[in-house]
């Protein structure tokens, strides 16, 4: 029998893809379901990004585009990172890609091999252990706690580290947590991070536009002593609710943008032409859609933590950003799984076990609030009966 090399038994998955099939299928056979599972916005994408899409297939554009993305999205990139955090970005120091995902997935296969250590956050979003743990490097967790937060401890991080550590992970806001690093804990490691030239940063920022509470975000682009080791992930999945169009992008320092570029090529090709007229306009267009979704998720973030503090046996913080609640579950008596399962398939609400975000995930469960205010209370409603039981 065929099968393929050893490192493929190494490799995980996000188990969110899971559930929201095994949710579609209990749809399909009539059950009521709702789905607080898979991270999207439920929100359609802004219009005038739609008619961009539209308009460049009337248009013609249905060839390859260079393989890095095409030159005036790239430069809108640039430009909207400057608005937004205020830093100088070269357009060459961006590469699109179909959806944010492979720029992890590049990053952790230009660090990782055997006797590699790489931090990341745990739980966190799960692709990170899982390409780590594929290159045969060693995955050392950051942890992440609920007294904290959420976000991590800076003095920890560094007393991981140690000659071999050669990647950290950085995600804030988080998934599944939706934890926010605050910036002096930041700025301690990297002032720690001095002593360790050779480790890169790989930054997480697809959450940033969504905030809470007056929350800023710290963009590490803003440091430019860490520029030449710093690679950031962005996008346009949950800001403009754009995950099926598959665009996202990477900032990577001078060193290793030919080696991502490259990697490119060997794989897709490009992003479709499309996608890539619909990100310009999503960037360069009216922004009152992407202001108006955060503000039905803030409602609905409120809605959520409340009713779920409300339910015996169950604890929820608030989260700082994007769209996930993280709620303490071990007070039902349930492990993180059973919850999930007997959550799914006898009271129909989908949601996705803290395990599935790593080990440091048991006791919780991700809800993603990105739902309606109705579903989201008569999810409540059931998760209180089948916590009664
Ligand atoms: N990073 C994090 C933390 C995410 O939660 C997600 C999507 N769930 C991604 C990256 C990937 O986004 P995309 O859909 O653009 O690939």
């Amino acid at each position: 029998m065929i099968r393929p090399v050893a490192a493929f038994d190494r490799l995980g998955t996000e188990t969110a893809f899971e559930v929201l099939a095994r949710a579609q299928q209990l749809a399909a056979e009539g059950k009521s379901i709702i789905n607080l599972g898979i991270g999207q916005p439920d929100f359609r994408s802004p219009d005038h990004v739609v008619e961009a899409g539209k308009q460049a297939l009337d248009d013609g554009q249905h060839g390859y585009t260079p393989a890095a993305g095409i030159p005036r999205l790239r430069a809108a990139v640039a430009a909207d990172l400057k608005k937004r955090h205020g830093v100088q970005v070269s357009d060459q120091s961006v590469l699109i890609t179909p959806g944010a995902k492979p720029i992890m997935y590049f990053t952790i296969l230009m660090f990782g091999e055997p006797g590699v250590e790489i931090q990341y956050p745990n739980p966190g979003f799960p692709i990170y252990e899982s390409m780590i743990n594929y290159t045969g490097a060693k995955a050392v967790p950051i942890e992440l706690h609920e007294s904290t937060g959420f976000s991590f401890d800076a003095d920890q991080v560094l007393a991981n580290m140690t000659p071999q550590t050669r990647l950290i992970i950085l995600n804030s806001p988080g998934n599944p947590t939706g934890g926010v690093v605050p910036r002096d804990q930041i700025e301690k490691l990297l002032k720690g991070l001095e002593a360790y030239p050779d480790c890169a940063i790989l930054s997480d920022e697809i959450y940033s536009e969504i905030l809470y509470g007056g929350r800023q975000h710290t963009s590490l682009l803003s440091y430019p002593e860490i520029r030449d080791r710093l690679i950031v992930i962005d996008g346009w999945s949950k800001t403009y609710a754009m995950t099926g169009w598959r665009i996202g992008y990477g900032i990577f320092p001078e060193s290793l943008f030919a080696h991502a570029e490259r990697l490119a090529v060997n794989s897709y090709s490009c992003v479709n032409a499309p996608t890539q007229f619909a990100a310009i306009a999503a960037l360069e267009g009216p922004q009152d859609d992407a202001d108006h979704m955060v503000k039905a998720f803030d409602e609905r973030r409120q809605l959520i933590v409340r009713e779920l503090n409300a339910i015996p046996g169950i604890t929820c913080a608030d989260p700082g950003g994007a769209f996930y609640a993280f709620p303490n579950i071990t007070g039902t008596g349930m492990d993180s799984r059973t919850f999930q399962r007997r959550l799914l398939d006898e009271r129909g609400v989908a949601t996705v076990s803290g395990t599935s975000f790593g080990a440091l995930g048991e006791g919780y469960v991700r809800l993603s609030y990105a739902a309606s205010t109705e579903a989201i209370s008569e999810a409540m409603v059931r998760i209180r009966s089948l916590v009664a039981g």
